[in-house]
């Protein structure tokens, strides 16, 4: 019997089906532990859970919600070995990147604890004596938040913050690829005293929950983190259930560097930046534009730089590289890689598998050239250790290049001229745009895509907004 159970109504219970899965460790291909996995029928027993949980913690004090997830804050700040640990171990990332998720969770519940406590309404004067009108705010009702796996604690915190502060009650689908932190997340609510079925976490099988979800009346949004693929039959589901969504999909960064800069010191800093989860953040810097007068200059010093990184365990002292989720993404990397050669690009360093590790889905981190706005490496959200560069000619060329993508989530510019970061960062596309640094995103700002890439935003007040509804009250004859 599975000791990782679902969480329902405020206890660990065996999926209705009795199902389980096993759960992969990436960087030895061993089994971790077996999983109990989830359907539909399992969706139902959540969401009733969350139904009749709404009643009551919909009408608590944003300030009781307050206490409750700056307690669970606490609780991940205190169990941070441990949560860190099992984080590398079901998802390959160096320990480093691992504390340091686990510390921004924490903050995201510490954050929408004092948010929630600013969702202030309107009185708004309107043009007759005798009518008064004013905007309140109210929880939206219960939210389905399914999410991906490259973040497997920043993923579910942002939006389980933001939903229970907002007063929401929340029936939760991690991705089965990463449960072991859902659950720790899961377990410092639990420590903080979450009343029963105010979250419920299911892992389970993904396309039958959606579809639980979508067709279910009493779930009133569905707040999505993952590819612009499922994203779409999500679109398609919910355009036939009138579900509300929130959509955080996938992305493919430009990133403009100008030829009045250390294109050296950049390359370095990129060669990590790049690199980070290995390669498998949405809003990773992806295709590397260079001013065709320092393009060569950039593309011998990142392959220099990349070849220096070191790939293994994310346990490994000194690791910046560990393998990839699944062997499936890996072989959707190699893909993407054998399809670039046949399109004449030229590898300038890595894109094998590292002769030194002989299991684990890992990849020798890639630097690749000669490409244009038709290639593979352009045309796709890569999601792996590939770094493509390409040059171009201007500010126009640059633009229109880095704007030529279905995605609009985040893009990068370096330049140490004042009038060219305006021009660039007003002409970019994109939700996310960062000026001279690699990390444009924190908890109080504003994370949202543009066209292919989302709906909506997370983190920052907008975030919290997402999960409240506004009511018109007009109350008229007073005199
Ligand atoms: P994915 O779309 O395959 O899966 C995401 C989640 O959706 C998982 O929990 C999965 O089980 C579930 N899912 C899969 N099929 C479903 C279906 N038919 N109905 C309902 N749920 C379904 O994505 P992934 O491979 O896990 O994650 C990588 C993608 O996520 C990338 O494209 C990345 O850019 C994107 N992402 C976006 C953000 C963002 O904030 N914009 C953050 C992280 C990841």
């Amino acid at each position: 019997m599975s000791v990782n159970k679902q969480f329902v109504n405020g206890a660990w219970i065996e999926a209705v089906d009795q199902l389980e899965i096993p759960l992969i460790d990436p960087a030895t291909e061993e089994v971790i532990t077996q999983i109990s996995f989830g359907n539909e029928k399992d969706a139902v027993l959540a969401i009733d859970a969350a139904e009749a949980a709404f009643k009551t913690w919909s009408k608590t004090t944003p300030y009781y919600r307050a206490e409750i997830l700056k307690k669970a804050a606490n609780y991940l700040r205190e169990n941070l070995d441990t949560i860190a640990h099992d984080m590398v171990l079901e998802s390959g990332k160096p320990l480093l990147e691992a504390r340091g998720e686990w510390t921004v969770a924490a903050n995201l519940f510490e954050w929408y604890a004092e948010e929630g406590k600013r969702a202030y309404g309107r009185v708004i004067p309107t043009n007759r004596i005798d009518k008064r009108s004013s905007v309140i705010l109210q929880p939206m009702g219960v939210i389905g938040i399914i999410t991906a796996w490259n973040f497997p604690a920043y993923n579910p915190a942002r939006a389980w913050a933001a939903a229970l502060a907002a007063g929401c009650t929340v029936v939760a689908k991690p991705s089965e690829n990463t449960p072991l932190s859902a659950y720790h997340l899961m377990r410092a609510l639990i420590s903080a005293g979450l009343p029963p079925g105010v979250l419920n976490l299911l892992i389970a099988d993904a396309a039958p929950v959606g579809e639980a979800m979508l067709n279910d009346k009493r779930l009133k949004k569905i707040s999505f983190t993952g590819s612009t693929r499922v994203g779409k039959i999500l679109m398609d589901g919910a355009s036939r259930t009138n579900t509300k969504l929130s959509l955080e999909l996938g992305g493919n960064a430009p990133v403009i560097i100008f030829d009045d800069v250390d294109v050296d010191e950049i390359a370095k800093v990129a060669s990590i930046a790049r690199f980070r989860n290995n390669g498998q953040v949405c809003v990773a810097p992806q295709r590397f534009y260079i001013h065709k007068n320092k393009y060569e200059q950039f593309a011998e010093a990142i392959a220099k730089y990349v070849s220096l990184l070191k790939v293994g365990s994310g346990f490994e002292e000194g690791v910046n590289v560990g393998p990839l989720i699944t062997g499936r993404q890996r072989d959707s990397v190699f893909e993407l890689l054998s399809k670039s050669k046949a399109e004449n690009a030229s590898l300038l360093t890595g894109g094998h598998r590292p002769e030194h590790l002989h299991k684990g889905y890992f990849i020798q981190p890639a630097v690749v050239a000669n490409l244009d706005q038709t290639s593979t490496l352009a045309r796709n959200e890569i999601f792996g250790p590939v770094l493509p560069v390409f040059s171009f000619e201007d500010m126009d060329d640059a633009l229109a290049k880095a704007n030529d993508t279905e995605y609009g989530l985040a893009a990068y510019a370096f330049t140490n001229n004042l009038k060219t970061a305006i021009k660039v960062s007003e002409g970019l596309e994109f939700g996310i745009v960062g000026i001279n640094e690699w990390a444009p995103h924190g908890t109080e700002l504003p994370f949202g895509g543009w066209k292919s890439s989302g709906n909506g935003h997370e983190s920052g007040s907008e975030g919290l907004y997402e999960y409240i509804e506004k009511k018109l009250i007009s109350i008229g004859g007073i005199w």
